[in-house]
């Protein structure tokens, strides 16, 4: 098989898998229990915890561990919206956020927040200058992503970071597809709240975390124990917490030379695929994109459909999140960056990672030119049995 879907999730690394193995065998005590067993436990939870704030450039009591990306982003903005409750009801975020941002801050629309979608330009990434126009005196909150999971666009973060330091209005980034990537983010982004997700840099799946800027107003989602520092209540994953951590520190160590591959890797596959297949388009391409990833528009056919083909050939890609997966509607990331319904219905996105070789590209810029032919082919057939009314 050939597996280019990287943004989905990505496999466990052998040397992460061993790292989390002595805490589901051996070390299984619950890490509140008083006595050495649970203290082992302890431990484990604490030396990850001081990893995964080394890799950020934080303290460690700034790393909140959560069950995954999803509920990182909801203890960010429901939290903080939540928490500042008193002082206004205003979001601002954009149109394109991951379905994780974007549903919690719909929902909380209907508990009377008031919620500005900020939109993107034509290349997927947002003019600091329309978020500074969505500000007013009630804004609470910014959550705008790090990098777009569907087209890697890359948002000027740090611009927004110094825009809502300056206005005292606290600032959360998604930061799941570029934390343990060359884009890695730190504390020095400026963002007062981070968001990362294990399964996304090798590590398990049902782990992630959330960067918390010492005195940054927050309330918890679930009430319990006193767990994480009264956040997040609820018995620690032992493992998956050493797993994320372990994961963290490995790809740090080989993001640098990783990424430089990658980009070759991409920007071969779309140099090639442009040549051989008239009428496609790479949406995000002419604004800064994290390395590993493409979304391509092909005209005159269905995403969906090239997915099931290439699938046929034991190659994986996707039309888009795959939290969206089963979902007719066309992507909401490309309808924002003004690709018309059908447009956003003939794309597909792939994304690279470390398994992924120059023969495999090579591969599968024939199997998509087999395949997008073919379905023209079909489509055009059936466009002229169709008769016009
Ligand atoms: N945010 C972004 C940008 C993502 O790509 C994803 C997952 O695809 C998530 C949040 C959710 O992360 P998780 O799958 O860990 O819940």
């Amino acid at each position: 098989m050939i597996y280019l879907d990287y943004n989905a999730t990505t496999p466990l690394d052998s040397r992460v898998f061993e790292a989390m193995a002595p805490y589901m065998k051996e070390r299984w005590g619950n890490p509140s229990s008083p006595y050495s067993f649970g203290n082992e436990a302890r431990i484990a939870v604490e030396k990850a915890r001081r990893s995964v704030a080394r890799q950020l450039g934080c303290k460690p009591p700034e790393v909140i561990f959560t069950s995954c990306g999803t509920e990182a982003d909801n203890l960010a903005v429901r939290g903080v919206a939540n928490a500042l409750r008193h002082r206004g009801n205003h979001i601002v975020t954009t149109a394109v956020e991951h379905h994780a941002v974007l549903n919690t801050c719909r929902a909380l629309e209907n508990q009377g927040y008031r919620v500005s979608y900020v939109p993107v330009e034509s290349d997927g990434a947002v003019r600091i200058g329309n978020v500074e126009k969505n500000l007013s005196p009630d804004t609470i909150l910014i959550t705008i992503m790090h990098a777009n999971n569907e087209t890697g666009v890359i948002q000027p973060v740090e611009e927004i970071a110094a825009l809502a330091r300056k206005r005292k209005i606290v600032f959360h980034t998604d930061a799941v597809q570029t934390a343990g990537k060359s884009l890695s983010p730190s504390c020095e982004l400026g963002a007062d709240l981070i968001s990362f997700s294990a399964h996304k840099f090798y590590g398990p799946k049902g782990a992630g975390g959330l960067f918390v800027r010492q005195g940054t107003p927050l309330d918890p989602l679930l009430t319990g124990g006193p767990h994480e520092r009264n956040l997040r209540a609820g018995t620690e994953n032992v493992a998956a917490i050493v797993g994320l951590s372990e994961a963290l520190a490995l790809a740090s160590e080989s993001a640098g030379s990783e990424s430089g591959r990658l980009q070759k890797l991409r920007d071969r596959f779309e140099t090639r695929i442009k040549s051989a297949v008239p009428r496609v388009k790479i949406n995000g391409a002419s604004a800064p994109r994290v390395p590993n990833t493409s979304s391509l528009t092909f005209d005159s056919v269905d995403g969906e459909s090239i997915v099931l083909g290439l699938d046929l050939r034991g190659i994986y890609v996707s039309t888009g999140s795959a939290c969206s997966t089963g979902d007719p509607a066309p992507s909401h990331v490309l309808l924002a960056m003004g690709l018309s319904p059908k447009e956003a219905q003939g794309s597909i996105r792939i994304s690279l990672g470390k398994h992924v070789r120059e023969e495999d590209i090579d591969t599968v810029v024939q199997a998509l030119t087999d395949t997008v032919t073919r379905l023209r082919g079909i489509s055009s057939i059936e466009t002229t049995r169709v008769p016009s009314s």
